[in-house]
């Protein structure tokens, strides 16, 4: 087993709103690592409230009259730097091989293998694989130069952070929507409160700093606005994108060669 993990080295932070579905317990836990996310302590979330334009809102929760019974109750939130190193742990104790600060790149597509390249400050290798899964990011040059990423006309930015004293955090995630976006809500633990706005990319503000323009941002959510008042940010406001639905599809088999 091989696995590229990263142009830069762990733990990264990674702009993500840091929030697993119950259906990824079931992973989590065949993976064996539900003791030790368990031992961090994350957050334990129910389900979502979702709450209009209007202000209007209605909650689900995973477990409830519907009848469906989800793998676990709740699903699990916690920061991704830790839940990235976790995986990473475990990938390297069952003989991953982990490379870290390199870049990859494909180099050939044929019937029976791919390769790929793999260079470091002062490495240069060539793997040859079976089976490559680019995992390398919304922007995925490996999906890209393969042909297997899909750009549609949706186009958004995301600007995530985590904040402390969040008033009326509970144990559901939250989406709050307006006309032009949308911002995500959830506790991932020890009083940590994931903040992601996701908005239209011709809102973009090139001359504003993350941190202005996601103020700016937050008063066209009035219910946010006014829970986070008092809240300190203890991470840097991190943007991504642009992004809209991308082909799921970056696994890489043998084939046709460029197919
Ligand atoms: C705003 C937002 C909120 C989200 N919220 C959630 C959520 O709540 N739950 C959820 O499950 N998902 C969420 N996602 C999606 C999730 O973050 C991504 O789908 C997931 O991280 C993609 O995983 P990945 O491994 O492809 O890329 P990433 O996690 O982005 O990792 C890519 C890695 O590849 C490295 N890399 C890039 N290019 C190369 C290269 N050429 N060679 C070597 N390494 C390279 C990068 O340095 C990086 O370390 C969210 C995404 C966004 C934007």
């Amino acid at each position: 087993m091989w696995s590229c993990s990263s142009a830069q080295h762990s733990p990264r932070s990674k702009p993500c709103a840091e929030y697993l579905s119950p259906e990824a317990t079931r992973v989590l836990d065949r993976l064996g690592l539900l003791p030790r996310i368990d031992a961090f302590g994350p957050a334990r979330l129910t389900g979502m409230r979702i709450v209009g334009p209007s202000g209007k809102d209605f909650v689900g929760h995973f477990r409830g009259e519907h009848g469906f019974r989800p793998y676990s109750d709740y699903g699990l939130a916690l920061p991704r730097d830790v839940l990235d190193t976790l995986i990473a742990e475990a990938a390297a104790a069952r003989g991953a091989q982990l490379r870290e600060g390199v870049l990859a790149d494909i180099r050939t597509v044929s019937p029976d293998y791919v390769e790929v390249t793999v260079n470091g400050a002062r490495s240069a290798e060539v793997v040859r694989a079976r089976l490559v899964v680019a995992a390398d990011g919304l922007n995925s040059r490996i999906a890209r130069r393969s042909g297997l990423s899909r750009r549609h006309s949706l186009r958004r930015l995301a600007l995530v952070t985590h904040a402390v004293d969040v008033t009326g955090m509970g144990d559901v995630g939250e989406m709050h929507v307006s006309k032009f976006g949308y911002v995500g809500l959830a506790t991932i633990g020890h009083g940590v409160t994931n903040v992601a706005i996701v908005v239209d990319l011709d809102r973009r503000d090139q001359r504003a700093v993350p941190e202005q323009w996601f103020a700016e941002l937050l008063t066209g959510f009035p219910e946010v606005a006014g829970r986070m008042e008092k809240a300190r940010l203890v991470t840097p406001v991190r943007a991504v994108g642009p992004f809209g639905p991308m082909d799921d599809t970056r696994y890489l088999r043998p084939g046709p060669a460029g197919g």
